[in-house]
């Protein structure tokens, strides 16, 4: 291997997500195997604008794996997106020899990373985020240990409302997605799951309550996703007892289930992404974010990966396709129809065995 890269930076940016530590760790140790330096950037791009860097060693990072947040810290930083404050950042580059950075968080970090890589400091992006509201990658990093988290507490809430015969409606993260939603609500059996991706029935879901009441089920847990919104999900609560006659309380988890101990499933997706990450970058790849794909890691171009997301949300502009061959757009038409067809799949299911 041409030994272009002497030094790479690593960065957590954005809303933090369990196992942004693990992919610290994957990229730390698989540069330093491979020959490389590494730095660590405090507090995302403005840690690079204001020269908030400290080396990496092994020892680092050996034993961040089993802790949420980011040991390096996370930020949202304006400044980053004015071309001044980018001239910043590609100074500090400069002034520590960085080579390369992995910027590890969400769709706002990958434009970051973007515009560091069209301006000659190559970048890869890596998932951080509970949300998996990247449709390019079929999960996230943090999205296994928020939804594990929500199921821990879904359960404990169970449990009270059979003593008390009572539902409980949970709002849980996900932005304006419903994943985190839809997969708890089916593991909790929830008689409701409202989410943002589908037309919530609510005369469906109380005569289901009254039906299941009549049967003697004594609990009911409903899953709301916060991207509809506080007024409909605190509103749902006084419904549901005029209509089902129900006691119902509410719960908002939010930010608990940011944190907390990776599962290993996030763990090992965030190993084997941040390992991608340092292999492509060295390799001179760049401009891309690690995604999972049926399995698989894989680099997607970020730029198709953001306008795959507006297509999916039903945004795009009008030249957002210009540039891509028409068996690209098949295939980011194929793949929102994929996640559609999840969301159908899923709805039907928590429809027809959740009581
Ligand atoms: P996330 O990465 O979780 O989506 P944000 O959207 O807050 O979180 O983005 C994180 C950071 O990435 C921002 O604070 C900013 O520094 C940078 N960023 C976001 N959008 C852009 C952009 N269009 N150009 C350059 N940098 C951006």
């Amino acid at each position: 291997m041409e030994k272009k890269f002497r030094k790479i930076g690593v960065l957590t940016s954005g809303g933090d997500a369990p196992g942004m530590n693990c992919v610290i760790k994957a990229v730390t140790c698989a540069a330093i195997d491979m020959g490389v330096e590494v730095v660590g950037i405090l507090g995302g791009y403005s840690g690079l604008i204001n020269d908030r860097i400290r080396p990496l060693s092994k020892l680092d990072v050996a034993d961040i794996v089993a802790r949420g947040g980011t040991f390096l810290y996370s930020d949202r930083c304006d400044e980053f997106k004015t071309e001044e404050g980018m001239q910043k950042a590609i100074a500090t580059c400069k002034k520590h020899n960085i080579d390369g950075i992995i910027a590890i968080g969400g769709d706002g970090t990958f434009r970051g990373a973007t515009d560091l890589s069209i301006r000659g400091v190559p970048c890869i992006g890596v998932s951080g985020t509970i949300d998996n509201d990247i449709t390019a990658t079929d999960i996230t990093v943090g999205y296994d240990t928020a939804m594990n988290s929500v199921l821990a507490l879904g359960d404990r809430l169970r449990d009270t409302c059979e003593s008390h015969c009572r539902c409980n409606v949970i709002e849980v993260m996900g932005r304006h997605a419903g994943y985190i939603a839809i997969e708890t609500g089916l593991a909790l059996n929830a008689i409701g799951v409202a989410i943002n991706e589908f037309p919530f029935d609510k005369e469906a879901m109380y005569k289901r309550m009254k039906a299941s009441q009549k049967a003697g089920q004594r609990s009911f847990i409903v899953v709301v996703a916060e991207g509809l919104g506080a007024e409909f999900s605190e509103g749902l609560v006084k419904e549901i007892e005029e209509n089902t006659g129900i006691e119902t309380r509410f719960v908002r988890p939010a930010h608990i289930v940011r944190g907390g101990i990776p599962t290993l499933a996030d763990r090992n997706f965030a190993a084997r992404s941040g390992y991608k990450a340092v292999e492509l970058l060295l390799q001179g790849v760049s401009d891309v974010v690690i995604c999972s794909r049926h399995g698989e890691i894989v680099p997607v171009e970020i730029k198709y990966a953001l306008i795959v997301d507006r297509m999916y949300k039903g945004k795009l502009k009008e030249y957002d396709l210009d540039g891509f061959s028409d068996k690209q757009i098949a295939e980011m038409e194929a793949l929102c129809a994929e996640r559609r067809k999840y969301f159908t799949d899923m709805y039907k299911i928590v429809n027809s065995i959740c009581c």
